[in-house]
């Protein structure tokens, strides 16, 4: 079975994707609209003549799944609704019993993956363990039990702050 990775934009504004000449890469199309936007298109374009690029869109059940997982880990907050699409392909193509690593340099990214035993690279290498996060209230320190996309105080409507609950080092 050969290896498929699934790529944030950020990854595909590198060179990454000449260091793994034999795998697939495969990202979203909310992504590719962004990188089309920008010089690293280029690349981007002879991957997909080159046949070594797949755009793929996740199903709503595992965009759900994968929201509630960044619930959980507290990261829903700071990521986009590309980031849930691009982590819920990732868990999509794991399912259906692909050998799939997800590439991205993005924490919040990383870390969700993370939670739902997404096997990942961060080609920054600055992931160093996963974190659950909560939310606290700098204002009356009010700290969020239950994890919520919401980020108003529900005591006294100040912005609650991410702050690190658990930590588990990854090996
Ligand atoms: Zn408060």
């Amino acid at each position: 079975m050969s290896q498929v990775y699934v790529v944030d934009a950020g990854v595909l504004f590198t060179t990454w994707t000449m260091k793994v000449a034999n795998a697939t890469v495969v990202t979203t199309s909310n992504i590719m609209v962004e990188v089309r936007n920008r010089p690293s298109q280029l690349r981007t374009e002879i991957l997909l003549v080159l046949d070594r690029m797949r755009v793929v869109n996740p199903e709503e059940a595992h965009i759900q799944q994968t929201s509630e997982a960044a619930s959980l880990s507290g990261d829903r907050s700071v990521l986009s609704d590309t980031d849930i699409e691009l982590i819920a392909l990732a868990l999509m193509l794991k399912d259906e019993g692909e050998n799939v690593t997800l590439v991205s340099t993005d924490f919040a990214v990383l870390n969700t993956a993370s939670h739902l035993d997404i096997t990942f690279i961060d080609p920054s290498g600055k992931f160093k363990q996963e974190m659950t996060w909560t939310m606290r209230c700098p204002g009356c320190h009010y700290k969020s039990k239950t994890p919520t996309r919401d980020t108003e105080c529900p005591v006294c409507g100040t912005i609650m702050w991410r702050t690190p609950l658990k930590r588990r080092k990854k090996s």
